[in-house]
């Protein structure tokens, strides 16, 4: 049985905690698959093709895929692209709740996946995209932050 986790999220932008996670990944599975949410609800700031070529950029590793997912359940997703395991960022306690509830309501629809959280390194601990985008917004410097190419598309966006 290949060892193949799935990391899904919106990263609407990657930022550097993001990052982190997936290098840890890498160390544990043999392959990775970036699932990458592009819910329109959401408004996204950047497209699909965007926030996989910010991964991309980071990334040189043929281990490392990514796939789209919207509106659909997240361990039938799993299941349908060869993944036993999804992967989760741990920041803060304050993650906690959320995270609890739905590894125990995923488990519940499908015994067979497994959940694993993973923490960053501390100094991303206090980052999400939304603070990243909002401080980049009102001209904030974000460059400690994010990737470089997701700084200098934020700068873009933002004309800063
Ligand atoms: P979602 O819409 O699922 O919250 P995000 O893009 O915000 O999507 O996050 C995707 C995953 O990455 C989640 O597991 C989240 O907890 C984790 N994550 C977000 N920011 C960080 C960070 N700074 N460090 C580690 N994990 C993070």
């Amino acid at each position: 049985m290949d060892n193949i986790a799935i990391y899904p999220g919106t990263f609407d932008p990657p930022t550097n905690g993001h990052i982190d996670i997936v290098r840890r990944s890498l160390r544990m599975f043999e392959k990775v698959i970036v699932a990458i949410s592009v819910n329109p609800a959401k408004t996204p700031m950047f497209s699909f093709d965007e926030r996989k070529q910010f991964f991309m950029d980071e990334f040189e590793e043929e281990r490392l895929s990514f796939v789209s997912f919207d509106k659909e359940l997240l361990v039938s997703f799993s299941k349908k692209v060869g993944a036993q395991v999804i992967i989760r960022g741990l920041r803060a306690v304050s993650d906690f709740d959320y995270e609890l509830q739905m590894t125990l309501m995923n488990r519940n629809l499908d015994e067979t996946v497994e959940t694993i959280f993973l923490m960053p390194s501390q100094q991303y601990s206090f980052l999400s995209s939304s603070i990243v985008k909002e401080v980049a917004s009102l001209g904030g410097d974000v460059s400690s932050m994010v990737p470089s190419s997701v700084f200098s598309s934020l700068k873009e966006h933002f004309q800063i």
